[in-house]
């Protein structure tokens, strides 16, 4: 997950708020940020989500506040990580764990025969098995 800047600092993945086209506020996007040059970039595996939620909000969007941590697994965890009581556990645990409990509610979600919830919770999957922290 760590990443260095161009500045040659190690970055830190700081969630932030978005705000797309004045009128949306887009809460907990995990954003690298470095706090020599102050350069900032969002982590690969929250662009391509990010790009999704501002494609349907489109070009002349309503004013409203977006929970990014409730639309992407990675926003979700580090906002889960950076809580101060989980905050000496290491990443991977919480990930783990995070698949674990998914992977029940996914098989819960098949016997009730939800197929709704059952796309939900194989996106979010999907979201935390794309190989995407490892740059
Ligand atoms: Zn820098």
């Amino acid at each position: 997950m760590l990443k260095k800047c161009s500045c040659g600092q190690p970055m830190d993945i700081r969630l932030r708020t978005v705000i797309y086209s004045k009128h949306v506020e887009i809460d907990n996007v995990p954003i690298y940020t470095c706090s020599k040059c102050f350069h900032t970039e969002i982590l690969t595996g929250v662009k391509a989500d990010l790009a999704l939620l501002i494609s349907k909000l489109g070009s002349q969007p309503q004013i409203q506040k977006i929970n990014f941590n409730e639309l992407n697994e990675w926003a979700f965890l580090i906002a889960k990580a950076s809580d101060l009581e989980l905050v000496h556990i290491p990443i991977q645990s919480i990930v783990g764990e995070r698949i674990d409990q998914l992977l029940d509610l996914l098989l819960l979600s098949r016997s009730l025969n939800d197929v709704n919830w059952e796309n939900d919770l194989v996106g979010r999957l999907t979201q935390l098995t794309r190989p995407v922290l490892m740059n």
